[in-house]
C-alpha cells in the first residue's frame, strides 16, 4: 500500500504511475505501514486516559449525588 503525502490520500495501485509515482502530484509515495504502531500506541493511550477520566467523573458523581 502506498500513501501520498503531499495529496494525504491512500493511492491504488493504478494511481501510482508506471515510474512509481503519485499520478496526482508527482511525488513519490511513502509506505504506510512504518507508523502503524505509534499510531497504535497513540490510540491505546488515548483509551487508557479516557477510560481514567470517566472513572473520575464516575468517582465524583458517586461522591456528589
Ligand atoms: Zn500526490
Amino acid at each position: 500500500m502506498a500513501w501520498c503525502d503531499r495529496c494525504d490520500l491512500r493511492l491504488e495501485e493504478d494511481e501510482v504511475s508506471d515510474e512509481g509515482a503519485c499520478i496526482y502530484c508527482g511525488e513519490e509515495p511513502v509506505e504506510h505501514r512504518s507508523s502503524a504502531w505509534y499510531v497504535k500506541v497513540l490510540v491505546v493511550i488515548t483509551v487508557i486516559y479516557l477510560g481514567y477520566r470517566t472513572y473520575q467523573g464516575v468517582t465524583w458523581l458517586v461522591h456528589h449525588v
